[in-house]
């Protein structure tokens, strides 16, 4: 059971949790991918794939954890480069879409 924490900054504001940082970062990084994508300008090595979500994910300033919602993914080894899960699913697309499900060994039917 996770705690819902508002706590109350100097400022009187409800200080803003992880989970609701992550809607903002998620939204930020779609409106740069649509940027890039619509100038063509991504490649497989702009997206990554969380281990445990395994969803796919535009990576900008270089993350180290996921900005799934409610994933605690990320350290070493979560965060796999696009490109090493195409390697074993010759099916998924050089440009993923953030945020979808990628199952680590094919999509499920
Ligand atoms: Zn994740």
């Amino acid at each position: 059971m996770v705690r819902k924490a508002l706590r109350i900054s100097r400022g009187g504001a409800p200080k803003a949790t992880w989970e609701e940082r992550k809607i903002a970062i998620r939204a930020k990084a779609l409106r740069s991918y649509e940027r890039r994508r619509l100038a063509g300008d991504l490649t497989e090595k702009d997206f990554v794939w969380c281990l445990d979500c395994e969803r796919a994910w535009y990576r900008r300033n270089r993350w180290t954890w996921c900005p799934g919602e409610g994933c605690d993914g990320g350290g070493a080894g979560d965060l796999w480069p696009w490109a090493r899960i195409r390697a074993v699913n010759r099916g998924y697309p050089e440009i993923p879409m953030p945020g979808e499900r990628y199952g680590q060994y094919g999509v499920e039917v």
